[in-house]
């Protein structure tokens, strides 16, 4: 058996596996995809250290650093089902049973899509879903924030501070955030608020994205505004649903963690995207791998000898 099971190969999981090996303990990663979200991003300009880089070259690096050490990397393989116990067992979907003393789960999340024509193209070209991440990159420019909840409602707010207009968009007849954000959301001169409006295509030249078209859902009306760039904030969706009903999970469906990233099975940890851990950031990821990864050595330290 494994000393530390990690399953995913995100930033989490990489900072997990080398904080792991780093103390000559059996450790491996289980991952369906080794690098994670950072696959899928463009620029990276707020890793701290790194003035810039760009996703797949971090993934790499990500890896370069795992393989450094002695660590069995398992990649392209999904977790199935977790069964808890003194020694731990994950299940893959491939059918195999891998057995470990403890278990970080660091299987990161997925942003909601909206499924319109021109998102897919435009991704990372026009289209983005992280404000912290891609806010600036739209400095003076005008920009739609798809979805009126607290998420969508909190981006067109740090929006409103970069960009020169932010329009945000509402599928239903009211905003669904909270009050103190909408009172300061329609207090922003550079806002316009738009309801009961159906987003039904992101346009573009080709090459970046230069408008968007939504149905007003009162009157059946399509109609298009001009603009650089769509934020979909219609929420992220913690990749735990082959959990439920292992261990605890929030109202969101993210693993419940303490402060050590303890979850509420002994000797299983979780870091990262997937847990109620606020703010889903690459910096905030590896943190919290890490501190996951110092918390199983500890709790392996304190198991009796037999
Ligand atoms: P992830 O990166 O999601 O990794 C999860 C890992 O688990 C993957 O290896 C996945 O294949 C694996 N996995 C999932 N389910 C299973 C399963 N059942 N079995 C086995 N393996 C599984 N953050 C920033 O700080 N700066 C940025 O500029 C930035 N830009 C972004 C741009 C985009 C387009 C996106 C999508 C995200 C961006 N982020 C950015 C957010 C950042 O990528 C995440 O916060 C970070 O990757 C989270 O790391 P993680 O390890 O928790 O999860």
């Amino acid at each position: 058996p494994f000393d530390v099971l990690i399953v995913g190969g995100g930033p989490a999981g990489a900072a997990a596996a080398i904080y792991a090996a780093r103390k000559g303990i059996r450790t491996g990663v289980l991952s369906d995809r080794f690098g994670g979200q950072v696959l899928d991003t463009l620029a990276i300009e707020n890793f701290v250290s790194m003035k810039e880089t760009d996703g797949p070259k971090f993934a790499v690096a990500l890896e370069e650093h795992v393989k450094h050490y002695e660590v069995d990397i398992m990649n392209t393989q999904r977790a199935s089902k977790l069964v808890g116990g003194k020694l731990i067992e994950v299940h893959t979907e491939s059918g195999a049973v891998l057995q470990s003393k403890s278990v970080i789960i660091a299987t990161g999340a997925r942003w909601r899509e909206i499924n319109v024509p021109g998102e897919k193209e435009y991704r990372n070209h026009g289209v983005a879903y992280c404000p912290h991440c891609d806010g600036p990159l739209f400095k003076g420019k005008r920009v739609a924030v798809i979805g009126g909840g607290n998420s969508g409602v909190e981006a067109a707010i740090d929006l409103a501070g970069i960009v020169k207009e932010v329009t945000l968009i509402e599928f239903g007849a009211e905003l669904r955030a909270d009050a103190v954000l909408q009172r300061k959301l329609y207090s922003l001169k550079n806002v316009t608020v738009i309801k009961s409006a159906q987003t039904t295509e992101v346009h573009g030249d080709g090459k970046i994205v230069n408008g968007l078209s939504y149905k007003d859902r009162n009157s059946g009306e399509v109609k298009r505004i001009d603009l650089e760039g769509v934020f979909v904030q219609i929420g992220l969706v913690p990749n735990a649903e082959w959990l439920k009903g292992t261990m605890e999970l929030s109202a969101h469906g993210e693993i419940e963690v303490d402060v050590r990233g303890m979850t509420s099975i002994p000797g299983v940890f979780a870091a990262g995207d997937v847990t109620t851990v606020p703010f889903k950031q690459i910096v905030i990821a590896v943190g919290e791998g890490a501190k996951a990864s110092l918390a199983a050595f500890d709790y392996l330290m304190r198991q009796p000898v037999e």
